[in-house]
C-alpha cells in the first residue's frame, strides 16, 4: 500500500512506518537532505516557507532535483490562510511550476483557500501533472482538476463524519484519480482507516481502493 504524501522524517512521527512504502515531500532547505534518506522523496519549497528561501534556494533546489532524482517536485502550492506574503508565495509557486516543466517531474501541490489560483496556474502549465494533496476545494473544482488529469490526495481528514463536503467529494471522484495519504498524521499506519472510509464511501471493497490508488501513485510519480 502506497501512502503518497507522508512526512516521516517529521520528529513526531512514528517510527513504525519508517519502512512503509511512501513518498516523504519536502518542506524546504532544511529537510532537502532528510528526506533523501527514502527512497521516494520529492524536493520543493512548502508556501508556508517561503519567506525564509531566496532566489539562491531555488537555483539550489533546481540543481539538486536535476542531481538526486526526486520523483516529484514539492510540496509547493498556496496557503491563503496562512500570513505569508501571497506575492511571494505564487513566485515561488511559479518557480517551481517551471523546475517541473523543465525535468518533466509531476507536482506535489498544497492548496488551502487557494485552489482557483492554483487552477489559473496549472491552465498557464499544460505539461505539468501533479496532484492536490490534502484536497479541500470544491466538488466543482474537484471536476475541473481530474478533467486536467490531476490527482486528488485525501487522508484522515475524510474520517470525520462531520467533514460531509469532502466525504462527498471524495464519493464522487473517480477511484482512477485518488491518492490516499497520512501527511503529517503522527501515525502513518492509520492509512488503513483512509483506505476503508473511501471503501465505505464509494462501496466497494478495500482490495478495489488499495489497488487502484497504488496503480495511480505508480503512474503518476513513475515509481519502478
Ligand atoms: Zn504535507
Amino acid at each position: 500500500m502506497i501512502n503518497s504524501h507522508a512526512h516521516l522524517d517529521f520528529d513526531d512521527m512514528n517510527a513504525i512506518a519508517e519502512n512503509a512504502v511512501a513518498i516523504v515531500p519536502s518542506i524546504g532547505k532544511q529537510n532537502w537532505i532528510d528526506v533523501q534518506m527514502y527512497p521516494y522523496f520529492s524536493l520543493g519549497i512548502h508556501p508556508w516557507l517561503v519567506e525564509i528561501h531566496t532566489q539562491q534556494d531555488l537555483n539550489h533546489l533546481e540543481y539538486l532535483v536535476k542531481c538526486n532524482n526526486p520523483i516529484a517536485i514539492g510540496e509547493c502550492g498556496l496557503d491563503y490562510i496562512k500570513k505569508v506574503d501571497k506575492e511571494t508565495q505564487l513566485n515561488f509557486f511559479v518557480s517551481q511550476l517551471e523546475i517541473a516543466e523543465k525535468y518533466d517531474l509531476p507536482v506535489v501541490i498544497h492548496a488551502v483557500k487557494a485552489t482557483e489560483d492554483v487552477i489559473f496556474l496549472l491552465k498557464k502549465h499544460p505539461k505539468v501533472k501533479g496532484e492536490i494533496h490534502g484536497f479541500s476545494g470544491s466538488e466543482e473544482q474537484a471536476q475541473l482538476l481530474t478533467r486536467m488529469g490531476f490527482y486528488l490526495g485525501f487522508g484522515m481528514q475524510i474520517i470525520n463524519q462531520k467533514s460531509t463536503k469532502i466525504r462527498q467529494i471524495v464519493k464522487n471522484c473517480p477511484l482512477e484519480f485518488i491518492l490516499i495519504e497520512t501527511d503529517d498524521h503522527p501515525n502513518p499506519d492509520d492509512l488503513t482507516l483512509v483506505v476503508q472510509e473511501i471503501a465505505d464511501l464509494k462501496q466497494i471493497s478495500v482490495e478495489e481502493v488499495v489497488q487502484q490508488c497504488d496503480n495511480n501513485a505508480i503512474s503518476l510519480f513513475n515509481l519502478k
